[in-house]
């Protein structure tokens, strides 16, 4: 007897536990979890990538002596916001001040309108959409709410502000709010959003527009990696990435418990590991779901890759040899057109119906030369299709038109590609209203693939997959330590 529990002793000495992991995608989802698993003696790991760089909708590229983002570019919130939490003691980040200072409001048709006014009519807006992601009640979608309670307050005429208000600035502004919405929730139309999914979501307190300076949010991988704050405690994921690996298939059994999952790239090589952590965008899965997974998905995850939303959102970068934004004393944050109709069927006629998707023009901290657009709406396409050349000349065309003066036109211009890339396909999700009326949602997407034991083979990473904050970047490093964990307590 002795013998047998020798050879049984010598067997599980010498045969290592099987505990290989393979995450796809490098963003910042996918390199939380490889983060945590190495963390915690999983060395079996490797990140395949089909980008020649790692980050993700994290893109921080170099621009003069410093960096900018044409992704993620804020860290929205303080409490509650873990990527504030794990890097505010050691980095000291600068601001977007957009609560602080009114934005400058600008006609079509050249001149400046009553700002109190609209700055009392902005506030309100702002107090809407606000309510609109806290309440609890609501049904429909985000725009009837929207203009529901708007109408109600501006008809009804009770507060001294709202008495006797011009219709075209009652409506400019309810169209102003609209476009907002459809650039912060990245989204064609506010009538495509639940509000009753927008209140299920958390915001993390604090200051919403925390930047990373000139040093762009690419740093963040120094901290999820642990080079900083203090360079000996590194954990080395870089070395466990491959890069131009675009992942095609991803086989599984889970009928087999000694099954190892297949995952074949473009390129043809193939790669075998226990358990997988998928992590590319929505956009990516509602693409490409059939060709990635065999067997198929299961029926409810697949109504949810379909009728959750994904959306679209666009960004320019501009930059001016001096600002032109900057009047002597006049404190400036941003610019928001404010579109009289005659003039949006002019953009419309000259082929420039992009432009009516621009939330607003605004500072980007610490260029001081430099203005930034963000987009969302409908025309993303045709504003990705366009060339720099039109682009420039469209923004240079409305910013003169608003401000009724001849101006310089910029020395560089840098404009995102997020839909056309078919490593996105968009930019972030959104809870749409055909995911609330089929009652799936973000549960769903997330769900693991267990094998017949109970352990789970096929796992779901990604700022979609987060129920508390989706569509962010604290959203994906939560999901890549969950996925992380899932794996790691099997082990214990
Ligand atoms: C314009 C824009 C502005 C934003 N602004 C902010 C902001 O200010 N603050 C904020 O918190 N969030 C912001 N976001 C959202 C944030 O960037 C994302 O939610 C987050 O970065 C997503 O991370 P992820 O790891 O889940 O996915 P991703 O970053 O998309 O990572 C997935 C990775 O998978 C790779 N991949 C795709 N398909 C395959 C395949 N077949 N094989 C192998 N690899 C594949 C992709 O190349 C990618 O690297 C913004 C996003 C955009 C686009």
């Amino acid at each position: 007897m002795w013998r047998v529990t020798l050879i049984f002793a010598f067997i599980s000495l010498t045969m290592a536990v099987d505990k290989s992991v393979i995450i796809i995608g490098s963003g910042i989802s996918g390199y939380s979890a490889a983060s945590k698993l190495l963390e915690n003696g999983f060395n079996d790991v490797i990140i395949l990538e089909a980008e020649d760089r790692i980050g993700g909708r994290i893109n921080t590229i170099p621009y003069d002596d410093g960096f900018i983002d044409l992704g993620a570019q804020w860290v929205h919130g303080q409490q509650g916001n873990i990527i504030y939490e794990m890097t505010h003691e050691h980095f000291d980040f600068g601001t977007t001040p957009f609560d602080d200072i009114p934005f400058t409001f600008l006609l079509s048709n050249g001149t400046k309108p009553n700002q109190e006014l609209i700055n009392a009519i902005s506030k309100l807006c702002f107090e809407i959409d606000h309510k609109i992601y806290t309440g609890d009640t609501f049904t429909g979608s985000f725009g009837d709410m929207f203009i529901g309670i708007y109408d109600g307050i501006v008809a009804n005429g009770s507060s001294p502000v709202f008495k006797d208000l011009d219709p075209v600035i009652v409506k400019m502004m309810k169209e102003t709010s609209e476009r907002n919405i459809n650039g912060y929730a990245a989204i064609k139309s506010w009538f495509d959003l639940s509000a009753k999914l927008c209140a299920r979501e958390e915001l993390a307190q604090g200051s919403q527009h925390n930047t990373w300076r000139r040093k762009g949010f690419k740093t963040v991988f120094d901290f999820i990696s642990k080079k900083l704050p203090d360079p000996s405690q590194h954990i080395d994921i870089e070395s466990k990435v491959q890069l131009n690996k675009k992942v095609t298939n991803i086989k599984y059994n889970i009928n087999d418990v000694n099954n190892k999952a297949v995952i074949t790239c473009a390129d043809g090589s193939a790669y075998e590991a226990k358990h997988v952590i998928f992590t590319p965008s929505l956009g990516v899965l509602k693409k490409y779901h059939e060709s990635l997974f065999t067997p198929a998905l299961p029926e409810q995850k697949v109504l949810a890759i379909k009728l959750y939303g994904f959306g679209a959102a666009g960004k320019i970068f501009l930059e001016f040899d001096e600002s032109f934004w900057i009047e002597e004393g006049e404190p400036f944050v941003a610019y928001q057109f404010l579109w009289l109709d005659a003039d949006k069927e002019e953009v419309k006629a000259a082929n420039r119906e992009w432009m009516l998707g621009i939330s607003a023009f605004y500072m980007v901290d610490e260029f001081p030369n430099m203005l930034e657009a963000y987009l969302g709406g409908p025309n993303i396409e045709e504003f990705e299709a366009s060339s720099d050349e039109k682009i420039i000349n469209d923004c240079m065309w409305a910013f003169e038109k608003f401000l009724g003066k001849t101006l310089p036109r910029p020395k560089a211009m840098i404009k995102t590609n997020w839909l056309t890339n078919e490593n996105f396909l968009g930019a972030y999700s959104y809870p749409s209203m055909d995911a609330e009326k089929a009652g799936v949602g973000i549960q769903e997407l997330a769900e693991s693939i267990n094998n017949n034991d109970g352990k789970p083979i096929l796992l779901f990473a990604g700022s979609a997959m987060d129920e508390k904050y989706p569509g962010n970047t604290h959203a994906g490093v939560r999901t890549g330590f969950r996925a992380a964990d899932e794996i790691i307590s099997i082990y214990q």
